[in-house]
C-alpha cells in the first residue's frame, strides 16, 4: 500500500492552483458566473485549460486518468471557488460517466462536447413521491414508433438552467419491478419538456423541477432499456465519490483558513492559538480531514482501470466524508468567533457547500444501510411488508 501522492498527481494539483490564481480567479472576479451565462462562459474557459473531463477516455476527448487524479483535481479546484469545482466534478465525475460507459457511438459524441465545454449534462432521478426510494419513481416512457414519449415529473435537479441534456431515470416497461427503470437522454429543447425556475438552497444553487408532458424524444437516445440502478450502480459510484471530493476541497478550505485566523487573532494578549481548547479543534479537524480523504482515495484507488469503485468503499467514504465535513466546517466557523458567522468570511458559505452532502447522492441514513445489509450480507429491501 503506498499513501504517497506521486509526482504526475503533484503537479495536477500545482498547475490547477496556478492555472485558477493566474486565470480562473480574474475571470471569476469579473463574470457572474452564478448565472447560467456565466457559468456557460465558465465551463467553456476551464476547457480550454484542459480542465474538463479528465478521466474520459483520449478519444472522447479527455486525458484518461484514473479515478483518483480526477478527484484530487476536483478536490483542488473545489478548494479554489465551488463554481469551479463543481464544473469539474459535473464533467468528469457526472452523469456524463454513464454516457462514456455505455453509450452508443452517437450518445458518446454528448461526451466529448461535454470535455470540451460546450454542453452540460444533469441527471434526473428524484421525483416528488420517490426521494430516498427512488425505485418507486412514476415516470414512465411508452415506446411509439421510432419515439419514447415520456410523461412525469422529477424534482431538485441540478444546474439545469446551464446545462443542454438530462440523463433521465424512467419506467420503460409495464412489469411494477425496479427493473423496469431504464435512462433515456432527454434535450432540453425536446417538445414536451419544460422546467420550474428553480427553488434556491442554501448553498445559493438552483434546483429545478422538470416537467415531460408527453415529451417526444427519438428511441435513440436511450441509454439503457431496463434495470438502469442495476447497471449504473457502479457508474454512479464514482459519481459518488465526484461529490465527496468536493466535500473534501472544501472542508480542506475551511480547515486552512482557520488555522491561519488562529495564528493571527489575539484576545487576552495571546495568539487565540495558544489555547488548547482551540488547539484541539484544530488537532480534531486534521485527523478528520485526513481520514476523510484516505477512504476516499482508498474506494478511488481501488477502482483500478475499470474506474468502477467499490460499493462498500464507497459507501463508507460517503458517510465519513458528510459527517466529517460538516464538523469541520462548523469548528472552523466556531475558531473565527462572529467573523466567521457572517457572510464577509468564507465560512457560512463553505459550511452550506458541504451540508448537502449529507443528503444528495444518497442520505447518511441510506448508505448506512447499504453498508449494514453488505456487513451483515443481507437484502437492504427496506419496503413496508404487507
Ligand atoms: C444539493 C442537492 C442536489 C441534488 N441534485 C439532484 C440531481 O441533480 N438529480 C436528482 O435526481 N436529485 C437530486 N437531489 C435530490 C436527492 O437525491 C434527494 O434529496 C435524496 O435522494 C433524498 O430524497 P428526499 O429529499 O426526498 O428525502 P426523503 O427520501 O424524503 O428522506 C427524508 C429523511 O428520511 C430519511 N430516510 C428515508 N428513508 C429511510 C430509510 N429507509 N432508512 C433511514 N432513513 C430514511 C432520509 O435519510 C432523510 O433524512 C439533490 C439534492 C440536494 C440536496
Amino acid at each position: 500500500m503506498d499513501f504517497a501522492i506521486n509526482e504526475r498527481q503533484q503537479q495536477l494539483i500545482e498547475s490547477a492552483r496556478e492555472v485558477y490564481a493566474r486565470k480562473l480567479k480574474p475571470f471569476i472576479d469579473n463574470n457572474d458566473v452564478h448565472s447560467a451565462d456565466g457559468t456557460r462562459k465558465l465551463r467553456k474557459e476551464m476547457a480550454h485549460y484542459g480542465l474538463l473531463g479528465v478521466n474520459m477516455p483520449v478519444e472522447l476527448g479527455g486525458s484518461g486518468l484514473p479515478l483518483l487524479d480526477t478527484l484530487l483535481l476536483t478536490q483542488t479546484l473545489q478548494a479554489c471557488d465551488s463554481a469551479i469545482g463543481s464544473i469539474a466534478h459535473r464533467s468528469s465525475t457526472g452523469a456524463v460517466g454513464a454516457i462514456a460507459k455505455l453509450g452508443n457511438e452517437k450518445q458518446k459524441e454528448l461526451v466529448k462536447r461535454s470535455t470540451a465545454g460546450e454542453i452540460g449534462i444533469s441527471i434526473g432521478i428524484t421525483e416528488p413521491e420517490a426521494g430516498s426510494a427512488a425505485t418507486e419513481m412514476k415516470t414512465k416512457g411508452r415506446i411509439v414508433g421510432d419515439h419514447v414519449v415520456i410523461k412525469g415529473h422529477k424534482q431538485f435537479v441540478s444546474a439545469v438552467n446551464a446545462n443542454d441534456y438530462t440523463v433521465l431515470y424512467c419506467r420503460l416497461a409495464d412489469t411494477g419491478s425496479a427493473k423496469d427503470i431504464g435512462a433515456v437522454i432527454v434535450p432540453h429543447d425536446a417538445p414536451g419538456f419544460t422546467r420550474s425556475n428553480g427553488t434556491i438552497n442554501m448553498a445559493d444553487e438552483l434546483l429545478f423541477e422538470l416537467y415531460f408532458d408527453e415529451c417526444k424524444v427519438p428511441v435513440e437516445n436511450i441509454l439503457i432499456r431496463e434495470n438502469a440502478f442495476g447497471k449504473l450502480i457502479s457508474i454512479y459510484n464514482g459519481e459518488r465519490l465526484g461529490s465527496i471530493s468536493r466535500m473534501l476541497g472544501s472542508a480542506q478550505a475551511a480547515y486552512e483558513y482557520a488555522l491561519a485566523y488562529a495564528k493571527e487573532r489575539k484576545q487576552f494578549g495571546r495568539e487565540i492559538a495558544d489555547f488548547q481548547g482551540l488547539q484541539w479543534m484544530l488537532a480534531d479537524m486534521r485527523i478528520k480531514l485526513d481520514a476523510a480523504k484516505l477512504l476516499t482515495y482508498r474506494a478511488a484507488a481501488g477502482a483500478g482501470d475499470t474506474g468502477l469503485p467499490d460499493r462498500l468503499e464507497t459507501s463508507i467514504a460517503k458517510v465519513y466524508t458528510a459527517n466529517a465535513a460538516k464538523e469541520i466546517c462548523d469548528d472552523a466557523l466556531q475558531i473565527l468567533g462572529a467573523n466567521g458567522y457572517t457572510k464577509d468570511y468564507p465560512m457560512v458559505q463553505r459550511y452550506t457547500e458541504v451540508r448537502g452532502g449529507s443528503i444528495y447522492g444518497g442520505t447518511v441514513q441510506i448508505h448506512k444501510n447499504m453498508i449494514a445489509a453488505e456487513i451483515l450480507g443481507r437484502k437492504n429491501d427496506q419496503r413496508k411488508k404487507n
